[in-house]
């Protein structure tokens, strides 16, 4: 946990979030600034920076996440119509938010 991180604040119940999803592992809740219809974050609830601080004990972590935003697409109806799957790394990847997170974007239709 790191005591100045928006996203660990949320895991832990100290600010605001709409969530979809939790559990013991990560979280799911809706972005506060959507730039889709559907606009989701899949947050593992250990503090991870990045890609980039990834580490080999983090594999399970990184599969669990890939296949619960697969099922919250279905469960938010835009399994079929399609969406994207996509991971900031580092200031100049347009990371804004240190704390390792999967954006779920969708909800456009069958096409974009
Ligand atoms: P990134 O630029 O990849 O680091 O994405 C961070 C995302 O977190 C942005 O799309 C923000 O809109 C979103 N965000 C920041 N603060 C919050 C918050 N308190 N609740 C929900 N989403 C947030
Ligand atoms: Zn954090």
């Amino acid at each position: 946990m790191s005591s100045d991180c928006i996203f660990c604040k949320i895991i832990k119940g100290e600010a605001p979030a709409d969530f979809v999803y939790k559990d013991e592992d990560l979280v799911v809740f809706r972005n506060i600034r959507p730039s889709a219809p559907v606009h989701v974050l899949v947050v593992p609830v250990e503090h991870i920076e990045s890609i980039n601080a990834l580490e080999e004990k983090h594999s399970s972590i990184i599969a669990k996440m890939i296949l619960k935003a697969r099922d919250i697409a279905k469960q938010l109806g835009i399994a079929d119509s399609g969406y994207k799957l996509v991971t900031n790394v580092g200031w100049g990847g347009g990371q804004r938010v240190f704390h390792l997170h999967i954006h779920l974007i969708g909800g456009w239709g069958k096409s974009i």
